[in-house]
């Protein structure tokens, strides 16, 4: 599929101009984020954003309501909390990693240190600037939690010695000391092969074109069930639910103890013994209704949004009592819903989900009225 509008992803320097004022995204491979490097984010927030941190769909954190000396500002101080290594790369540093690696039974092998290993090959490579600011990097410590992200160039832990990787549905066992290297390759391929297309998937035969020049030959089935990740505690950390992925000045001041990783699901892994969370309004239980919900900006950030969907979506799942769209229309609670404020749908989940969208009057819920 050739692409013929350009790439407009937004980083650091490459601001949206949204409704409410300059939007930046700042990459966070591996989602990680010192306690100190919290604090330049809040702190930045407050004074040259609308105060709040959102959390993206690939644990990256987006700063909303710059006005227009911000940008400038921004990276001057992201640049001196380490945030931004590579000016040229500041957008292709798409690199996800299993948020729980190395924290809990679960994971066969601890991928943070190839997530750091592999960014920094990354930028370590000029070329590699011109990657998409779509392209993505996944690294899965084996328990499949990133199997639906369906990213670019993955890998998944088979063991301590082994990982599968793949550029779609099958996949080439790889040595791990050899990952961060390969991957990197295949990217360049990539940049090789395309034409206009932003996805290894929109590339005519592309996997098969790209493991060619790697010399690899992809034979084994990749396993696309995903295991899903939910608030609470899980081996030394503890997974932390932010309701609709957007965090006041107290909760990330709360949560910015110590490391955390963003994960993709709108929430963060801190360490288990962190407390006064809930104090905050933040979610360390399974059981919440805001357990899997998502939104867009909406109104009035988004001059495209139909209606104010954050509002709506805390009204029906908050003030009116814990109501939630299983009691409404029998969908039921555990599977993830995503409000959207159009039909283009930002920030949805990877993988199943149930579909609230507004249509001017009202909103359809997987189709239907709600
Ligand atoms: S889904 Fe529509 S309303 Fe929501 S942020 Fe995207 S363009 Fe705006």
């Amino acid at each position: 599929m050739a692409r013929t509008e350009g790439d407009r992803c937004p980083g650091v320097l490459a601001v949206h101009q949204a409704a409410d004022g300059g939007l930046a995204r700042v990459r966070l491979p591996g989602g990680r984020l010192t306690a100190a490097q919290v604090d330049v984010l809040r702190v930045a927030a407050a004074e040259l954003g609308d105060g709040r941190l959102e959390l993206t769909s690939r644990a990256n954190v987006q700063l909303r309501g710059l006005d227009a000396d911000g940008p400038q500002e921004l990276s001057d101080r992201l640049y001196a909390a380490g945030l931004l290594p590579s000016i040229a790369h500041e957008r292709v540093r798409n690199i996800m990693a299993s948020p729980l690696s190395g924290l809990d039974r679960e994971s066969r092998y601890d991928v943070m240190p190839v997530a750091a290993a592999l960014d920094e090959a990354l930028c370590d490579r000029p070329e590699l600037a011109e990657l998409p600011g779509r392209f993505l990097f996944a690294l899965d410590d084996g328990r499949g939690d990133l199997a639906e992200l369906r990213a670019d160039v993955a890998v998944r832990a088979l063991d301590e010695r082994t990982a599968l990787m793949s550029l779609g549905d099958r996949g080439v066992r790889v040595d791990w000391a050899t990952v961060p290297e390969l991957m990197v390759a295949a990217a360049g391929a990539f940049l090789q092969v395309r034409e206009q297309e932003w996805r290894v998937a929109e590339v005519a035969g592309g996997s098969g074109r790209i493991l060619e020049r790697l010399g690899l030959q992809a034979t084994e089935v990749v396993p696309l069930e995903t295991t899903r990740v939910v608030a609470g505690v899980h081996g030394t950390a503890l997974v932390v639910t932010v309701p609709l992925g957007s965090l006041t000045q107290q909760q990330a001041a709360a949560l910015g103890q110590a490391e955390v990783r963003l994960t993709p699901w709108r929430s963060v892994v801190v360490p288990s013994s962190t407390r006064g969370l809930e104090d905050v309004g933040l979610v360390t239980t399974p059981d919440s209704v805001w357990e899997g919900v998502t939104a867009c900006a909406g109104k009035p950030g988004c001059a495209k949004a139909l209606a104010d969907v954050r509002a709506d979506a805390t009204h029906l799942l908050a003030d009116v009592g814990g109501l939630v769209l299983a009691d409404v229309r029998g969908l039921g609670r555990g599977r993830r819903v995503h409000w959207s404020g159009c039909e283009r749908r930002c920030g949805k989940p990877a993988g199943e989900f149930v579909d609230v969208v507004a249509v001017g009057d009202g909103y359809l819920v997987d189709g239907e009225r709600l």
